[in-house]
């Protein structure tokens, strides 16, 4: 018989009991959702194990959960990798919030149907809330629909439950924690999972905090360190068995030490993978799978000497003219902003004077027109390959882009269409920016290239058509044949040559899930993005167009938190004019409207983003040079000017104005005051907010200085991340080390916060970093107060802060600034996904 604080759970289905250990997928095996148990089952209706609510259904009808009043959570989910038959053979007979009764049909399915598309029937009874529990019947053999199988012990006592005496509570002797980061996620979850295997009820002490030892969250909320003393009691029948094999746990370290073993695996498993997966840097997000089609160019005949000046120069001249035309031509049809921006560039370089120059010194000296330019094309794009920026680098490929495709006019080599079938995955070498923009969408799928960057024109354009891409490929790629099937999947940096079907089914799956996430997050996208436990954060919009601030504003964006004012001044040959300023401005702040913020950042150019009507020494270390701030001080002309036209705006919105590459106060002091001269100037008399970036870690480490000046500060996570791992942001080899999750990233915006909060002063985060749906817990909990992220990732942003609980992402955001790199926070950061946000493995709903 149960007693009052007994709960008992009863079948769901009728069929043979299965052991989870015998349950093929780790993520029941391993018990990491919860404890319970499995059953084949030989019925088809799945009835409630217990009463309580239906806390979630899926939309599909593989998963139901139920809550009891007293919080036990009991999930069940019928069969393996049923997500994928996306609701077929289920039909629900509940709804979410509904009360249901035990014993009361909740979901029917098709047996038949399920068992012959599905991996697997097994259905999981499982525990969620972690409550210990005794079994009613031997765990295994036949049992039927409604037979109690567990018994538990309530979760929560309510406060009439009779209170077991303290006395009964046994302690361990204090120990000293052997970890050299605490209990952060990975032992914590080995600590939690341990204590789950008794009935007890199991508490950690630190001082005077105690958390339940079976709660992943709990415990890494107790926040411990290296040394720190710690305590195991519990209270109930194996309280003793407990108390010691927990305590042995902890001074073992909590499977830590077992690292060196842990990590052969991955090792081993890199180098079986070797053979099968060849990895570069994500050039533009997604995974798709498809055929591989190498692209290779023709190699063009050049004759050295020319027919006489005068015919060779007027052969160039034509050709030149011939290309603007195709060049014009594609800007015309150009599927995007960025598209066409890149068309125009080509144009210009057309037009460059060094280039003709060189090109008609040479053909004075005999040489014929093909020789002449590729000459001049060619020492010109090495020499941006040679000055060490890799942005430079980059357009090195842009000007042997345009270096062809003038040669092959003046060759007369016609384009040769590519002859391409539908589920091309192209493999090249190098893509060109013009065969990137040809690409016929409906049959190319993807790319992967050896050479480019993720910030390569190439990568752009990848991005504007939603082409999956990968760049900076090792080059044995290149002898991979036309044909071999590929699974190319952009997010991981990773192409996959001939994937086996268990690799496709995965990927099937994963798609599938993304597609349904993706469908749910763009529906709930103008909800606001508030935390469970109610913390409400701002998620605003990185842009640079009024084009793209109305399509920021369309998908719930509650704002601008970073207007990057450059591409007013980039590519032109004047800087552009005071009315024009203030009427694209003005339009901005009209379209961002009077109830949200609108930060417009001054002018971020300089060392690496020259401007051409600002002369400038060349640099040795551009991204150490006049940038930012630094470059308006040295112009204080331009800055008075674009403050001016800012100040246009006043009125029209919530009008922020924020400074870049900030490294002294007295640059902050020095555009105040001239803030303050160009607003009187105008006779205002109310001022804009200022504030300030900080993505120099001069700043940050003295953001407690910098607060009271300010209004606001917004970390550049891009320029903090390459300024601290002193590695260069756009560099495709260090691409994947220079990495915003390194803890001396993370260590610097918690002292930013801090500094700015004592202050009461906001905090936002403009960087890539907060466009990362696994940054959400982490800078929720570094106590960041607005994420500004890129306009397509607005609505899954806004999802992943309604998915996390406050307090949690603080316990997570503490431990992992103990961790030792970037790729340990990323685990630790996945594996609380896991444990808290992601516990199903259908998340689609
Ligand atoms: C940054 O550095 O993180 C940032 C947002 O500025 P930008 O990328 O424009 O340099
Ligand atoms: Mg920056």
């Amino acid at each position: 018989m149960a007693t009052s604080q007994q709960l008992q759970l009863l079948a769901p289905l009728s069929g043979v009991l299965i052991s989870l250990d015998q349950v093929p997928d780790p993520v029941f095996s391993r018990r990491v959702i919860g404890d319970g148990l499995c059953i084949d089952p030989t019925s088809s209706t799945l009835c409630a194990p217990l009463a309580g609510v239906v806390s979630n259904v899926q939309a599909s009808g593989h998963a139901i959960s139920i809550t009891a009043d007293t919080g036990v959570q009991v999930l069940m989910h019928i069969g393996l990798d049923t997500v994928n038959l996306g609701g077929q053979g289920f039909t629900r007979q509940v709804e979410e919030g509904q009360r249901v009764e035990v014993g009361q049909a909740l979901i029917e399915f098709d047996a038949d149907y399920v068992a012959l598309h599905a991996r697997s029937l097994m259905t999981l009874m499982l525990v969620v809330s972690g409550e210990s529990f005794s079994w009613c019947v031997s765990p295994s053999g036949l049992v039927e629909t409604g037979q109690a199988l567990l018994s538990l012990a309530s979760a929560t006592a309510s406060s009439e439950e009779p209170l077991i005496a303290e006395g009964q509570r046994l302690f361990s002797q204090s120990l000293k924690l052997p970890n050299p980061n605490g209990l952060h996620a990975r032992p914590a979850a080995v600590f939690a999972q341990a204590a789950k295997a008794f009935s007890a009820k199991i508490y950690l002490h630190k001082q005077q905090s105690e958390a339940n030892a079976k709660s992943l969250v709990a415990i890494m909320a107790l926040q411990t360190a290296f040394g720190d003393s710690v305590q195991v009691s519990a209270l109930g029948d194996d309280a003793e068995d407990a108390v010691n094999t927990l305590t042995r746990l902890l001074a073992e370290g909590c499977g830590e030490a077992l690292t060196a073993v842990v990590a052969v695996a991955p090792v081993e498993r890199a180098e079986a993978e070797a053979l099968t997966v060849l990895r570069g840097v994500c050039a533009s997000p997604g995974s798709v799978l498809g055929t591989a089609v190498q692209i290779t160019e023709p190699t063009l005949e050049v004759k050295e000497f020319g027919a006489g000046a005068h015919i060779e120069r007027e052969t160039l001249a034509n050709a030149l003219i011939e290309a603007d035309m195709a060049l014009q031509h594609l800007r015309d049809i150009a599927i995007s902003e960025a598209q066409a921006e890149i068309f125009k560039a080509h144009q210009e370089l057309l037009e460059d004077p060094s280039l003709l120059d060189q090109a008609q010194a040479l053909i004075v000296e005999g040489k014929s027109a093909a020789f002449a330019w590729r000459a001049a094309t060619e020492s010109t794009a090495t020499l941006f390959q040679q000055l060490g920026s890799a942005l430079l680098a980059e357009r090195a490929a842009d000007l042997a882009d345009v270096g062809v495709r003038v040669l092959k006019l003046i060759l007369g080599v016609r384009e040769r269409a590519l002859e391409l079938h539908a589920g091309t995955i192209l493999i090249a070498d190098q893509l060109t920016p013009s065969q990137t923009a040809g690409l016929d969408t409906e049959k190319v799928l993807g790319f992967a290239t050896v050479g480019g960057g993720a910030t390569s024109h190439v990568a752009i354009l990848a991005r504007a058509c939603g082409l999956p891409a990968i760049c900076g490929m090792p080059g044995q790629m290149l002898a991979l044949a036309n044909g071999a099937q590929v699974l190319l999947d952009a997010d991981r940096g990773e192409l996959h040559l001939h994937p086996d079907p268990e690799a496709i089914s995965q990927w099937q799956a994963r798609h599938e899930q993304q597609r349904q996430r993706h469908h749910h997050e763009q529906a709930q996208a103008t909800q606001a993005a508030c935390t469970r436990d109610g913390h409400h954060i701002e998620v605003t919009a990185n842009v640079a167009s009024l084009s793209e601030t109305e399509r920021a504003m369309a998908v719930g964006s509650t704002g601008v938190g970073l207007l990057r004012s450059e591409f007013l001044y980039l590519d032109r040959n004047h800087a552009p004019t005071r009315d024009e300023q203030v009427s694209t401005y003005s339009a901005i702040a009209r379209a961002v409207g009077p109830s949200h913020n609108l930060v417009v950042r001054t002018l971020d150019v300089g060392g690496d983003k020259p401007l051409a009507y600002v002369p400038m020494d060349s640099e040795t270390n551009p991204f150490l040079g006049l940038r930012g701030i630094r470059l308006c001080l040295a112009r204080p002309d331009l800055l008075r000017e674009q403050f001016r036209a800012i100040l246009g705006s006043v009125g029209l919105t919530r009008l922020h104005i924020m400074l870049p590459m900030v490294t002294q106060l007295a640059e902050l002091r020095l555009a105040r005051q001239m803030l303050e001269e160009e607003a009187l100037a105008l006779n205002l008399g109310q001022l804009p907010k200022l504030g300030i970036m900080i993505e120099v870690p001069a700043a940050a480490l003295m953001a407690d200085v910098f607060a009271p000046h300010v209004d606001f500060f917004s970390i550049g996570t891009n320029d903090l991340t390459q300024y601290t791992l002193a590695m260069d942001r756009d560099h495709p080899r260090l691409a994947s080390q220079a990495d915003s999750f390194h803890p001396s990233v993370l260590r610097l915006i918690a002292l930013t916060v801090n500094a700015a909060h004592a202050h009461g002063k906001w905090v936002g985060v403009c960087g890539a970093m907060a466009s990362e749906r696994l940054a959400v817990p982490l800078l929720l909990g570094l106590g960041v107060d607005e994420l500004s992220v890129s306009v397509p990732q607005i609505p899954a942003i806004k999802a992943a802060v309604r998915e996390v609980d406050l307090l949690d992402c603080k316990a997570i955001a503490e431990q992992v600034q103990g961790l030792e790199s970037a790729e340990e926070v990323r685990e630790a950061l996945r594996l609380y996904q896991e444990a808290t946000v992601d516990t199903l493995p259908a998340l689609e709903n």
